[in-house]
């Protein structure tokens, strides 16, 4: 049986059938033209399902389901997105219309939440039950897996922990409070840092950098500049202490970092794991989660919202 697994962005729509390995059997990519009314984008997102399943030699009757995951706040119960001021939709009933044109049951999921139930079906979770995946780019994301499934809460609304807080009256988020971990993880804030340790050090390689990008600390860290090492390792700190959060509350199996800053690797991931393991409660062996990089990148997407 095959499943369609839609990955709806502020960019582009792509659009996938896998099969029940979750392989990606066929896919399509559209751009979202977001600044058109939401009846349009979902038009085109249905005519992208209609030309992956002619790619693939399969109609809507081969597949058992299709999943769509989309940014902002969605209701997995009522198949509505509420928010997605990217998209411009407000209570967009997207399940419902997709339904009509395919007669196949639709599920509606948040794009970090999918993310988070590829790895766990395809990805570098296979098999776990309980798992975390943390995306730092722009902001933070997080999708939350318990028992093996998507921790939704009401209305779809858990899993926000990009705004979870750091620190009381701390730097400004984009969300209006102050002091949200996001604030300090996220890619947005790495460049930040960098850029005001490039002041503080003007005898720095972060200095003679022209722009600035979440790369910049890590490489001149690799290259031995003492100021770029200092703020990778404060960095690290950062992401790790809200990841002790997620430890503490969850005690997942695997965390998982994902975003384009999890491309760094072990230079991110070694001083991670070193303070989680020394400052999770009780600090107990063994129920220390493994945290490592989620695999599946830009798949992740479709293989998630099918997996809904
Ligand atoms: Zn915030």
């Amino acid at each position: 049986m095959y499943r369609i697994g839609i990955d709806l962005g502020g960019t582009n729509i792509a659009v996938g059938v896998v099969n029940d390995r979750y392989e990606i059997v066929a896919r399509r990519s559209v751009p979202t033209g977001a600044e058109r009314p939401a009846e349009e984008v979902i038009r085109d997102m249905g005519d992208a399902v209609e030309e992956a399943l002619r790619q693939a030699g399969l109609t809507a009757a081969d597949c058992a389901s299709m999943g769509v995951g989309s940014p902002g706040a969605c209701d997995p119960q009522t198949g509505v997105v509420k928010r997605a001021y990217n998209l411009n939709w407000f209570d967009v009933p997207v399940c419902r219309m997709l339904h009509q044109r395919f007669g196949i049951p639709v599920r509606l999921g948040n794009d970090a939440n999918c993310a988070a139930l590829a790895e766990v079906v395809a990805g570098a979770a296979v098999g776990c039950q309980d798992m975390v995946l943390i995306t730092l780019g722009t902001g933070v994301g997080s999708g939350i897996i318990s028992r093996g499934k998507i921790l939704s809460g009401l209305r779809g609304g858990a899993g926000e922990a990009g705004h979870m807080l750091l620190v009381l009256d701390g730097e400004p988020c984009t969300c209006g409070r102050r002091g949200c971990w996001e604030a300090y993880a996220s890619a947005t804030a790495l460049i930040r840092q960098t850029r005001q340790a490039a002041l503080a050090h003007p005898e720095s390689l972060l200095a003679q950098v022209e722009e600035i990008t979440g790369r910049t600390a890590f490489d001149a860290a690799q290259q031995g500049d003492a100021a770029a090492k200092a703020v990778v390792a404060q960095y690290a700190v950062y992401v790790a202490a809200g990841l002790t959060d997620f430890v503490n509350i969850l005690a997942p199996e695997m965390i998982l970092l994902g975003g384009g800053i999890s491309r760094q690797g072990e230079a991110l991931l070694a001083p991670i794991r070193e303070y989680v393991a020394t400052h999770c409660f009780g600090q107990r062996e063994g129920a220390i989660p493994t945290i490592a990089a989620a695999k599946l990148g830009n798949e992740a997407g479709i293989i998630g919202a099918a997996a809904l």
